[in-house]
């Protein structure tokens, strides 16, 4: 991690890939400014009185580098949390369990037989690897968000947190089939992987070019097959502003305590 005095002036990049994940999150943001840049807004501010940005990655890949990269240069933050969904992939990964993050591959990125399968050329590396301190601060408030919810509000009793890797991917996966293949292809190549999305693996890979630490949520929203397509949007609807606030207030408070 960078320095403490650094840490202390710099703020923390709320991450969020959809617009209904940020919404409760805007809820609460004290003093807002809207600075508009690289066609994205992004919003300056104080959450539990530490400063942040929220911003929204966008879809996919590329959109969430081009953020991830103008929160680094132009906004100088020195830490960055991802909240958003995904689809889970991992046995016993359900509708209504949060994934987060220890390390990330992209699914979808294959120079072999020159590079072997999913490595990123020149990194020399397929995993690309969280911040361990701040993912255990995510891990410990996503375990208090999940257990408070589930007592206020029913429908995702016996919901767990996980802790493992990530595949993104420039692909909304909405198939069984497809859905086991790329499970048994990843498990081939030595990847049990947990949960699929389509941003985490660029956010961690300008991360580390940058040397910024960083951490990373996902609710599951689908489980990546065949109805994929209408569980996900009722559940972003209906849960997922609700959950990234719950984690997100409570991994604040926990981060100022230390
Ligand atoms: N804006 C559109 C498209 C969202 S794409 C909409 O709102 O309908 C799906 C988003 O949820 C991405 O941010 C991705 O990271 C995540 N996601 C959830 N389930 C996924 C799945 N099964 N496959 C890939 N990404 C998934």
């Amino acid at each position: 991690m960078p320095p403490t005095s650094d840490l202390a002036s710099s703020p923390i990049a709320i991450l969020s890939a959809l617009p209904q994940e940020q919404h409760g999150l805007m809820e609460l943001l004290q003093r807002p400014r809207k600075v508009t840049h690289a066609r994205r807004d992004f919003w300056l501010g104080e959450l539990h009185g530490q400063p942040v940005v929220l911003a929204l990655s966008k879809i996919g890949k590329v959109a969430a580098a081009t953020t991830t990269t103008a929160l680094i240069e132009r906004f100088g933050v020195r830490r960055i949390v991802f909240t958003g969904v995904a689809g889970g992939l991992g046995h016993g990964v359900k509708v209504g369990d949060v994934v987060v993050a220890t390390d990330f591959l992209q699914h979808d990125l294959d120079v072999s037989p020159l590079f072997p399968r999913y490595e990123v050329p020149l990194y020399g590396k397929t995993r690309f690897h969280c911040d361990a301190a701040l993912s255990a601060l995510l891990f410990e408030a996503s375990c208090a968000a999940l257990a408070h919810e589930n007592r206020v509000a029913h429908g995702f009793e016996g919901a767990c947190v996980h802790q493992g890797l990530i595949a993104s991917g420039d692909r909304f996966v909405s198939g069984a089939d497809e859905s086991n293949l790329l499970r048994d292809l990843m498990a081939s190549a030595g990847h049990e992987v947990l949960a699929v999305e389509m941003e985490g693996a660029a956010v961690a890979q300008v991360c580390m070019d940058y040397g910024v630490p960083f951490a990373v949520m996902r609710t599951v929203s689908d489980r990546a097959d065949d109805s994929a397509h209408v569980d996900f949007p009722a559940f972003v609807d209906a849960v997922a502003s609700r959950y990234a606030r719950a984690i997100i207030e409570r991994f604040l408070n926990l981060l100022s305590k230390k």
